[in-house]
């Protein structure tokens, strides 16, 4: 197999100190965190589901050191009062104070602060996974010190795999300087900008037009329709393309305006994830030479939470596979790490779509050297 997972996020290897996802209870998974010297503690892959409880901050407090949890989507996590009183965090909607609930913007400023500043060997970990999956190259979303620890593993010659780097917008002026510097191969291209509309299901942060069942919220709009358009615009005037995340169906409408106001001339800007998208904004992507990053592995994995969070008939809609390719819309597939195994979505995919086409969405259209028209 040969495998382009479009959707990576290969620094998570670093917060994987701790196989919490393989927890079965709270009970264990607190039994875990006790068992590393790593301080302060930042550990990714929890998911409330897979314990069948939630947790909160009072969960953590019996440890005396800082600690982070970051939510498996990685749109959620759950703090110790020791980081609360570190970094002062205030009440808003993207922290709630009384169950040590971070959202969004507020954890990923935790998150960077705290996570460990050591790349390399992490990278390489993921990279020897990868390859066991049969990938050949992943779309990886990085900030400046993640793509310098890439350059710096090129430039040792242990590089295996080609890395399509997918800045955040934050970083995408320092990761061109990257390029600039010491330039692109077939090991490290610079690929789309990353720019969040909204957050998750799980973390009933996606965007929605109408309210989460079990919430009374429609989740988070991260960027307002007006400043996408000048973000989009920015970029565009420099020849370089968005990597959209809008995943509720209110925040893929914006996206599909906000690409629309920006007039935008360059083919293939990027929408990530798309979960909730409908037939009339599958027809406007096609129209606008837009691509879909589609997870193909997320039905299988997270039903039960679409199904909590929206009710049998929304989650019966979400990530349609059959109408994109029906309308024919160009998609590609990536795994978002949730697991980072082609072969999960793969299998999904090939239920609905056929095997042949589940593995050209996969990737498999390298092989058919330059024709990029999926199997009739
Ligand atoms: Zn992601």
């Amino acid at each position: 197999m040969k495998f382009v997972d479009s959707h990576t996020h290969l620094e998570l290897f670093a917060l994987k100190s701790i196989p919490i996802e393989r927890a079965k209870s709270k009970e264990e998974l607190i039994q875990m965190l006790g068992s590393t010297n790593v301080r302060p503690l930042v550990v990714w892959g929890w998911n409330e589901e897979s314990i069948g409880d939630n947790i909160t901050k009072d969960d953590l407090n019996r440890f005396p050191f800082p600690l982070l949890l970051i939510r498996i989507d990685g749109h959620m996590g759950v703090v110790n009062d020791k980081v609360i009183k570190s970094f002062n965090i205030i009440r808003s909607d993207k922290f709630d104070p009384d169950l040590g609930h971070v959202y969004e913007e507020e954890l990923w400023n935790i998150a960077s602060i705290l996570k460990p500043k050591e790349r390399k060997e992490h990278l390489l970990r993921a990279q020897d996974e990868a390859i066991s999956k049969g990938i050949v190259e992943v779309h990886d979303f990085v900030d400046t010190r993640t793509a310098e620890a890439f350059f710096k593993l090129r430039e040792g010659g242990e590089l295996k795999i080609s890395v399509v780097l997918m800045p955040y917008y934050d970083d995408y002026k320092n990761v061109l300087k990257l390029f600039d510097r010491y330039g692109d191969d077939e090991y490290l291209k610079f690929g789309w900008i990353k720019i969040f509309v909204d957050g998750s299901i799980g973390a009933r942060t996606a965007y929605l037009s109408g309210n989460y069942t079990d919430k009374a919220s429609r989740g988070i709009l991260l960027k307002a329709e007006k400043e996408l358009v000048e973000l989009i615009g920015e970029l565009e005037r420099r020849g370089l393309k968005t990597a959209l995340h809008a995943i509720g169906d209110a925040a893929i409408e914006v996206a599909l305006n906000a690409l629309e106001k920006a007039n935008v001339k360059l083919k293939g800007h990027r929408i990530e994830h798309a979960e909730m998208i409908n037939d009339n904004q599958a027809t406007r992507v096609r129209e606008m030479g837009i691509s879909l990053c589609i997870q193909p592995n997320f039905n299988p994995v997270f039903m039960e939470t679409y199904v909590k969070a929206l009710g049998q008939e929304r989650a019966g809609t979400i990530n349609p596979l059959k109408m994109l390719d029906e309308k024919k819309v160009n998609i590609i597939f990536g795994s978002d790490m949730m697991p980072f195994d082609p072969e999960v979505g793969l299998n999904y995919a090939s239920k609905i779509l056929g095997g042949e086409k589940a593995l050209y969405y996969y990737g498999g259209w390298r092989d058919k050297l330059d024709t990029r028209m999926p199997p009739q």
